[in-house]
């Protein structure tokens, strides 16, 4: 039985995710304690439990511990069972999250799954449904596995109640791939997305895009959302290169100004555009998982985030394999998994 102390490293439930995700591919057994101990609310929240009941389902797993709030959780997978699904968050939690659980397994299963996740879509601190669609998995369907996506309706914090539906034609071994160089910029554009709320939050948004990145009028775009259950607020740049898409979000909330919505993710923009890497932050904790299954690969990122080394030492514990980070010029590293 494989042991995972929760508090670890970033101390979230990505390393909860990462090792049910993980137990899931190579059916080894784990347990994990001092699941998310530092945070506010410790323990599994909706979106954890949901992730864990999912990974239970198509793991066909024996499972201790899995209930609101517990710190605690042991998980025995017996197989994969690819095949039809429908997992509920129910409350705004992230659906992107338990994708992100199931889908490894899935990938390289026997047969293909059609799986429908209801909750939130376009949640702050998780991957937003646009970002699925433009970064994450095109690489994935670069490495032989076919997803496809399609976003019934989104889901906003806190009224949640978004959908989408994910189908996975697996490739029983994934591809490996590499991704060292960017490319030139083929296409930039930023979109701000409001549901029920007034039109010149967006507006001011993509003035500051335009004023602080230089952009013009036509590379921005007001979307108006009139399928949601309730309000919200995102706006999202994607930087499409030749060899690599990246998807950048910054989240509305309330009581924070419009105009400085968009300052992180300019921040993080510019410091990705500047690097000359092909993988931002983001993508780079989410590759991780996928290139040790192809059995290796290479990719050049930024430094990398705690979410990041977090899930390097859980890889670790689950696979025999060897991870280095080196260290190049101009703020870029070069992750090497072997
Ligand atoms: P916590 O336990 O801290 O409450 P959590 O379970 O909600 O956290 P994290 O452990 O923080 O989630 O993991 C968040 C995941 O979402 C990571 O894989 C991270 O890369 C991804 N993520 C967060 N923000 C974005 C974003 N803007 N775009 C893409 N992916 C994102």
């Amino acid at each position: 039985m494989i042991l995972i102390d929760g508090s670890f490293g970033e101390g979230g439930g990505q390393i909860l995710r990462s090792s049910l995700a993980l137990s899931l591919i190579t059916g080894k057994p784990f347990q994990i304690e001092n699941i998310r101990a530092g945070r506010k609310k410790p323990g599994l929240m909706r979106q954890h439990l949901t992730a864990v009941n999912a990974a239970v389902e198509i793991g066909d797993a024996d499972v201790s511990g899995n209930a609101i709030g517990s710190q605690f959780l042991t998980f025995s997978p017996k197989a994969i069972n690819a095949g039809t699904y429908d997992f509920k968050v129910g409350t705004a939690g992230s659906t992107t999250l338990v994708l992100q659980t199931i889908l490894p397994a899935l990938l390289i299963a026997d047969k293909s799954s059609e799986i429908t996740l209801e909750g939130g879509t376009h949640n702050p601190f998780a991957p937003p449904f646009s970002f699925l669609e433009k970064a994450f998995v095109p690489i994935i369907n670069k490495m032989g596995p076919n997803i496809t996506l399609d976003l019934q309706r989104p889901g906003f914090y806190p009224a949640g109640g978004g959908c989408f539906t994910v189908q996975i034609q697996p490739k029983a071994k994934l591809d490996r791939i590499d991704l060292i160089e960017r490319g030139d910029v083929v296409k930039r554009s930023a979109k701000a997305y409001v549901a029920y709320l007034p039109e010149k939050i967006a507006d001011r948004e993509l003035r500051v895009i335009r004023n602080k990145l230089l952009w013009d009028m036509k590379e921005t775009e007001i979307i108006k959302v009139r399928d949601s259950n309730g309000p919200g607020n995102i706006v999202t740049v994607e930087i499409a290169s030749e060899n690599i898409t990246e998807l950048f979000t910054g989240f509305g909330m309330k009581g924070v100004p419009a105009g400085k919505v968009p300052l992180e993710m300019v921040k993080e923009i510019r410091e990705y555009l500047a690097a000359g890497v092909p993988v931002a932050r983001h993508l780079a904790d989410q590759l991780m998982i996928p290139m040790a299954m192809a059995g290796g690969g290479t990719f050049r990122t930024l430094p990398l985030t705690l979410h990041s080394t977090t899930n390097i030492e859980i890889l670790k514990k689950f696979l025999d394999i060897q991870v280095d980070v080196n260290k190049l010029e101009n703020n870029a590293y070069e992750v090497n998994i072997a």
